[in-house]
């Protein structure tokens, strides 16, 4: 059996070779991310499985269907550059990987809440300028003594839920779906409840119609002046420029970005500094605004996991079985 890799990065290929050698599979890659441009490189493999955010359109399912292909393991959670009805209208099974590590992700939202909760990026830009003093402005908050707010507790945030319990954190959470297994970690409330009591927010939801801008200006509005944002999830959960004004006019106290409205097109590329957009730069200029390129899921074991559940699917379905993890 083979299998063709898209979109590989350098810290997978020894993953997908070890993987290839137990299963007795041989595994091809690219570091190019799937297109219908180079969907002609699975030629002579039985499966293929990517990653990446490049818009995948029906020529490669089409070009896959003529190989004898009938599978497409992602190996991320996120599809929305795929198109699912034309995968199917060739006869191709998607699969994603809908939880390769919740802890990772949830462990870098926690580390950013406590950089800015302490102040670090404060004092680091005091000290690149000569100033080592302090004074009351920086006067900090041990965990135990904050309540954290979780929008959305599902694989993600119910990982946060737990490790700020653990660290003596009051927890509450607000999700429309309620998840009895969280109990001893979180209480569920309202939104507004949320929004008004944190002094810790921490986005996992999915972007949604429903969850678009889920943090705006009058959300902005209601939150305590102390209150440190965080976004694991998606860019677009929060309106960017009312972040903006809002940390100028010091309505809340900081914010921790993984992901950012406008990210493609600049993360995970190298990019001239001037091209990158003007609300990124001007976020990133804050002392109390962490950002980080869209890498919270990056951990080994986030990798190796993503890569083992992908190619077992891939494997699964070559072999004519069924996938739970089939999105279409
Ligand atoms: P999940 O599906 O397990 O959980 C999402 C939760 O959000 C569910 O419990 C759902 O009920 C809840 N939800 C839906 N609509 C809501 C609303 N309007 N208000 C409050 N809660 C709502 O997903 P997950 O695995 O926890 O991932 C969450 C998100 O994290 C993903 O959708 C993805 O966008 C993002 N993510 C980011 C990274 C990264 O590296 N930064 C990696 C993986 C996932």
């Amino acid at each position: 059996m083979k299998i063709f890799c898209y979109g590989v990065l350098s810290v997978e290929e020894p993953y997908a070779q070890a993987w290839g050698k137990a299963n007795h599979v041989e595994v091809g890659t690219t570091s190019s991310e799937l297109s219908a441009d180079n969907a002609e490189l699975a030629k002579g493999y039985n499966g293929v499985s990517s990653k990446g955010i490049t818009p995948v359109t029906e020529g490669a399912y089409a070009t896959f269907e003529k190989f004898g292909i009938k599978q497409l393991a992602i190996r991320q959670v996120g599809v929305d550059n795929q198109d699912l009805v034309a995968a199917s209208k060739h006869g191709i099974t998607l699969t994603n990987v809908a939880s390769y590590s919740p802890r990772a992700i949830a462990e870098m939202g926690v580390t950013q809440a406590m950089y800015l909760l302490r102040h670090i990026g404060v004092y680091q830009e005091r000290m690149a300028a000569g100033n080592f003093a302090w004074d009351g402005s920086t006067i900090s908050t041990e965990i135990f003594n904050c309540t954290v707010g979780l929008i959305g507790a599902g694989h993600i945030g119910g990982a946060t839920a737990q490790i700020y319990s653990a660290l003596g954190a009051k927890v509450l959470t607000y999700d429309p779906f309620y998840d009895a297994a969280l109990e001893p970690y979180t209480t569920y409330t309202d939104l507004e409840t949320i929004l008004k009591e944190a002094d810790i927010i921490s986005l996992h939801t999915p972007l949604l119609p429903s969850t678009k801008n889920i943090i705006d200006a009058a959300a902005l509005k209601k939150m305590k002046a102390n209150a440190i944002l965080i976004n694991m999830a998606r860019g677009e959960l929060i309106d960017t420029q009312a972040l903006i004004d809002a940390l100028k006019a010091k309505e809340i106290a900081g914010a921790g970005l993984d992901t950012l409205a406008n990210e493609v097109g600049f993360f995970r590329l190298k990019k001239p500094y001037a091209e990158t957009p003007k609300d990124f730069q001007e976020l990133n200029a804050m002392s109390n605004v962490v950002i980080t390129p869209h890498v919270a899921f990056f951990t080994k074991l986030a990798v190796k996991n993503g890569l083992e559940i992908a190619l077992n699917d891939a494997k699964t379905i070559i072999t004519g079985g069924r996938s739970r993890h089939a999105v279409n």
